[in-house]
């Protein structure tokens, strides 16, 4: 098995744990990019939320992240990123979601003239 997140599902590799059900684990991100940064990762592999069909799953994921938000004392709020294949930047290709907080996470996207111009895109 050589998708990390699997490994880490299965014990296989270490992580900070924070929270677990029968459909999801969270754990700390290994490069944190605030005070409070967990991954949401499902037990089985999926490449991405572009996969995902599967509706109960959805709630589960959903549900764990309201859960380590609430576990983790984020009150004063936080945010949820799903990152999906290359566009959105997706670094492991399993299915996961970073709740992320404790301190004022300013704007949700840098503003799109800092970034390099799109290539063109027809849905
Ligand atoms: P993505 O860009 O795919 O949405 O984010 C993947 C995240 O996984 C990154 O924030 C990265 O720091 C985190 N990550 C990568 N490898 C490991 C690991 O082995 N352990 C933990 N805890 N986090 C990891
Ligand atoms: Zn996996």
């Amino acid at each position: 098995m050589s998708c990390i997140f699997c490994r880490i599902v299965a014990g296989e590799l270490p992580a900070a744990r924070v929270h677990e059900d029968a459909d999801v684990l969270a754990f700390r991100d290994i490069h944190p990019q605030a005070p409070v940064h967990v991954l949401v990762v499902t037990k089985v592999h999926l490449a991405s939320l572009h996969e995902l069909e599967d509706l109960p799953l959805a709630g589960a994921l959903l549900l764990g992240a309201a859960e380590v938000a609430r576990k983790e004392r984020l009150e004063q709020g936080w945010r949820l990123i799903a990152n999906a294949r290359t566009h959105g930047g997706q670094e492991v290709d399993h299915l996961h979601l970073h709740v992320l907080g404790g301190r004022p996470l300013g704007r949700m996207l840098a503003p799109a003239k800092s970034l390099p111009p799109p290539k063109s895109h027809t849905p």
